[in-house]
């Protein structure tokens, strides 16, 4: 799976994408991140890749040229490595997504779905206050991440990377572990998990661990945790 972020903020990808679980994707070649800075896709000696709204209004929207010249650039690079790479497949699934707060709402299932379906994903990070909406004729959906507005693209973009990378073959040490997380059935919650110490004491109080899942029995333990999945 190949992700190409497009952002004015290049930076702010470093330090996440390099630790932990998709550091060790993309080390392992399970996933390739490419992050594009907008800005060099402009024409002028400031850069610019905004400007003030038709019509009057709070704040400034992203231009559509460069956006429109960067998705071109980034579309034909893919093709043209298909083609160096002379894979068999017939046709790569590539997706072009604009993160907007007025998108579909990303969830797990639509994760899944991408994680298996999708070769390429090339992602928008947005900032001000939008995207030019003639930006919708030259991608394939907008998505959101949730009911609320952040300055940037760039965390729901991390979002969207994570929560596919996870989901890739081999990538979690236990594949069997992605089956029982929340959501993987719609709806159900993981059952409560516990560790050391067997009884937390703090202030005169104690929280012990529920006594079955010392008992050793995984028959018990397995109907429990059933019945602790919570439904939402
Ligand atoms: N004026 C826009 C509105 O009311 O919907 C909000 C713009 S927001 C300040 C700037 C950018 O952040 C958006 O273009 C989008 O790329 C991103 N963004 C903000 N909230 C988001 C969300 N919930 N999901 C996905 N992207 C979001």
């Amino acid at each position: 799976m190949k992700f190409h972020i497009i952002t004015i903020f290049p930076e702010i990808f470093d330090s996440y994408f390099n630790e932990s679980i998709i550091k060790r994707a993309q080390e392992k070649h399970q996933i390739i991140i490419k992050i594009y800075n907008l800005r060099n896709w402009t024409c002028d000696k400031h850069k610019t890749v905004d400007d003030a709204p038709y019509g009057g209004g709070a704040g400034m929207v992203m231009k559509i040229e460069p956006l429109y010249n960067a998705l071109n650039d980034i579309k034909s690079q893919i093709i043209n490595n298909k083609s160096q790479i002379n894979s068999k497949k017939q046709d790569l699934n590539i997706k072009t997504i604009l993160l907007s707060a007025s998108g579909k709402k990303w969830d797990q299932q639509t994760a899944q779905k991408y994680s298996q379906r999708l070769d390429e994903i090339i992602l928008i990070c947005g900032r001000y206050e939008g995207v030019d909406e003639r930006i919708t004729h030259f991608i394939n959906e907008e998505i959101s991440v949730g009911d609320y507005v952040l300055t940037g693209g760039e965390i729901p973009a991390m979002i969207i990377v994570d929560s596919i990378t996870r989901l890739l073959p081999d990538v979690l040490g236990n594949n069997a572990s992605i089956m029982e997380e929340s959501h993987s059935i719609p709806n159900i919650l993981e059952y409560p998990q516990y560790t050391r110490p067997e009884i937390f004491k703090i202030n005169k109080k104690k929280y012990p661990v529920p006594p079955i899942l010392l008992s050793g029995d995984h028959q018990k333990i397995e109907k429990w945790r059933e019945k602790n999945k919570q439904k939402q």
